[in-house]
């Protein structure tokens, strides 16, 4: 995480990195897992599981409810649930979270966390039903929820006077040509959508990188997105697309002609071709095939791994997502309905 972030809430693991050392007093009472080995064993523990959940929800120790915010309420231990004195009603720490509401163990639940937040290219909800005897339905719906997690809200933009950028676009082109013909044919004329999707890119070197699907590739969507992400002054690297032009003023704008060449001295946007390869490859190999509306969701993981791909092990990763649960809900219902994700994307 970028130093400064102006991220709110009471995340206390998002503005540090080397999550293990900081988390002081809690370590001691909880020793977290760093592997994956580690961590079946210990979630097979169903207080220590409780315990960690707690410890992410109410970071400060003082309990609240997700309901009514009150602070008053009795802990009946044996079921490890809250009765709270303000609203009479019971909450347990999956309450008000991606795990709100979901039959499925939290044994189960950190198992497809781990697994989605360190694979490298992605995993598809099959092997996750196969490994944890769970439909793919269930597996599929709980991969969603779990990338919603990995969604990150409100990053601060990247870049900065002296920063370099390189900007890039991609067109997601496999996503209908997997299909099956009939569901091709609804997926492209219900969602008025084309064969491909065009996917844009933003990359510090040596820092993060922002990603959103835009409708079209005009100079209204490319520039609008480098405005609300990349900081002023920063050298911004592209290609001779057209819709790239007029940044300089705000920007030290340099281009490449990638008819000519592909490098020209710094002027390249190789960071971004790998990742976009990467992107690939976790689609095609792992997803297979992935409707249209739900590519920004697979944007989102992949960024986040990407984002943080230098932290010390695993560990850390799935404590980052685990961090980021609460106050994030999506339903069945939401997830396959039209009018969710239109929100989520904006
Ligand atoms: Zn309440």
């Amino acid at each position: 995480m970028t130093p400064g972030s102006s991220r709110k809430g009471n995340n206390i693991l998002d503005t540090q990195d080397g999550l293990w050392d900081d988390l002081g007093t809690m370590k001691h009472t909880l020793e977290l897992p760093k592997t994956l080995q580690q961590a079946v064993t210990f979630f097979s523990d169903p207080q220590k599981t409780f315990d960690y959940a707690v410890m992410l929800r109410w970071p400060d120790g003082k309990v609240t409810c997700p309901r009514c915010e009150g602070k008053k309420h009795s802990f009946i231990s044996t079921r490890r649930i809250w009765y709270c004195k303000g609203c009479k009603k019971q909450f347990t720490v999956k309450v008000g979270t991606i795990f709100e509401d979901s039959p499925l163990g939290m044994d189960k639940w950190m198992i497809a966390v781990w697994m989605i937040t360190n694979c490298k290219n992605g995993i598809s909800s099959y092997e996750i039903a196969r490994a944890l005897g769970i439909t793919q339905k269930s597996a599929w719906h709980m991969l969603h929820r779990v990338r919603l997690a990995m969604h990150a809200k409100d990053t601060v933009q990247i870049g900065g006077p002296g920063q370099e950028v390189e900007v890039d676009e991609t067109f997601i082109g496999g996503a209908a040509r997997f299909m099956h013909k009939g569901r091709r044919k609804r997926v492209i004329t219900e969602r008025g959508v084309k064969d491909k999707l065009a996917v844009m890119g933003m990359l510090q070197r040596g820092g993060e990188i922002r990603a959103a699907v835009v409708p079209f590739r005009r100079k209204f969507h490319l520039q609008g997105q480098i405005r609300a992400h990349v900081k002023a002054q920063s050298a911004i690297y592209s290609d001779a697309l057209l819709s790239y032009q007029g940044l300089n003023g705000d920007f030290v704008h340099k281009t490449i002609d990638h008819a000519e060449s592909y490098v020209d001295g710094q002027i390249h946007t190789n960071g971004l071709e790998n990742f976009w390869s990467l992107l690939k490859r976790g689609l095609k190999g792992t997803y297979i095939a992935v409707e249209p509306f739900h590519m920004f969701r697979y944007l989102d993981e992949q960024v986040f791994r990407y984002n943080n791909r230098h932290l010390a092990h695993d560990g850390d990763r799935f404590h980052r997502v685990m961090s980021h649960i609460a106050g994030r809900r999506l339903t069945y219902e939401q997830l396959t309905g039209k009018g969710t994700d239109a929100v989520h994307q904006a």
